[in-house]
């Protein structure tokens, strides 16, 4: 039990037995100072959140026990208020879950260098199957030409999955490396929309730029900034039907720069929502469709991407109408 100031009272057995301590050694003590103060925690103010009044559901933290060692829990506090003495006190749910955490790690690790091994054949694939695509090895058929660009494009897909897989696992173990220096976000999608004109021509798909001489010269790191970009943009290509419209529009204000990503595509029906951006979630419409792949680790990737430059991302959307996807920088 919490007191309204978040100070432990009544702790079980359990509690006792997490913290390696006797009751007196922590009745009465601040339970949020058992929180871990490193980086990976610190944005998570859940003393404030406590006190504020907000909800704290299945909250993943650390905790430093009475040793000092370092555990990963799952933290919920149910409010209870009591009518009568108008006091607030909080029944705290602690679930140890350091194990999961240490088993997760390990295979988020083994996905890393998997992918990591992985780049080097593919890219051999590309360079042997573009070179002959180019004629660098004799003239090709029609069937052999169609045949060898069919490898190529899939090696293509192959190559961003495995991208895809090492960064969402660098970012899960917290080694993508963040690089700030002055960016030119027109270029980075102009670049973007030159690698997707194959795709944007097959479908008659017209794109609108209304950069407006923005955004040439902001603090983000383009190389992160690039793969956000990408995926939005990729995204409104592969869920726009032939002949759609997919308009990017920077906008800037002294407080705020946005890039602004819309399309009159499928669409993200209204019960799929609130899940778009979780791991591996694809959404009912586009799971249907044959001619649709992915793999659902785009948006998580993107929305992972945005939180580590400090900007935010979100979306309106309506099903048959089109998205719009908004960050800021
Ligand atoms: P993927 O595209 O590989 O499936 P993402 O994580 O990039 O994965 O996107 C998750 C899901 O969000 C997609 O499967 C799709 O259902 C939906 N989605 C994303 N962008 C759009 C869009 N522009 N229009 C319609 N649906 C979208």
């Amino acid at each position: 039990m919490l007191n309204s100031n978040g100070e432990i009272r009544e702790p079980n057995k359990a509690a006792l037995r997490f913290f390696g301590v006797e009751q007196a050694e922590i009745e009465g003590k601040d339970f949020f100072s058992f929180q871990a103060k490193n980086d990976e925690v610190i944005s998570k103010n859940l003393a404030q959140r406590f006190k504020l009044n907000i909800p704290i559901n299945r909250e993943e933290t650390i905790m430093i026990d009475k040793n000092g060692k370092s555990k990963w829990i799952q933290l919920s506090i149910f409010d209870m208020q009591n009518p009568a003495s108008k006091t607030r006190t909080g029944l705290a749910t602690i679930v140890d879950i350091t194990e999961l955490k240490q088993l997760d790690r390990a295979k988020t690790e083994f996905v890393s260098i998997a992918s990591h091994q992985l780049r080097t054949p593919l890219a051999t694939v590309k360079w042997y199957t573009d070179m002959m695509l180019s004629g660098g090895t004799g003239e090709l058929s029609e069937k052999q030409k169609d045949y060898v660009s069919r490898l190529y494009n899939v090696n293509e897909d192959m190559i961003d999955l495995v991208e895809t897989l090492l960064n969402v696992s660098r970012i899960e173990i917290g080694k993508l490396p963040i690089e700030r220096k002055p960016t030119n976000v027109e270029n980075i999608t102009q670049s973007v929309l030159e690698e997707l004109a194959p795709q944007i021509a097959k479908m008659g798909l017209k794109i609108e730029g209304q950069y407006n001489g923005l955004l040439q010269n902001v603090e983000s790191d383009p190389k992160l900034l690039r793969i956000v970009i990408q995926n939005l943009i990729s995204n409104a290509v592969k869920y726009t039907p032939q002949g759609g419209t997919i308009t990017i529009s920077f906008e800037e204000s002294s407080n705020e720069k946005m890039v602004v990503v819309a399309d009159t595509g499928y669409g993200i029906p209204k019960e799929d929502q609130d899940r778009i951006f979780g791991k591996l979630f694809r959404a009912g419409n586009v799971v249907k469709m044959a001619s649709s792949q992915g793999t659902g680790l785009g948006l998580y990737l993107t929305k992972s991407l945005m939180e580590m430059l400090g900007g935010t991302i979100s979306f309106k959307s309506e099903e048959n109408k089109g998205s719009v996807f908004i960050i800021t920088l």
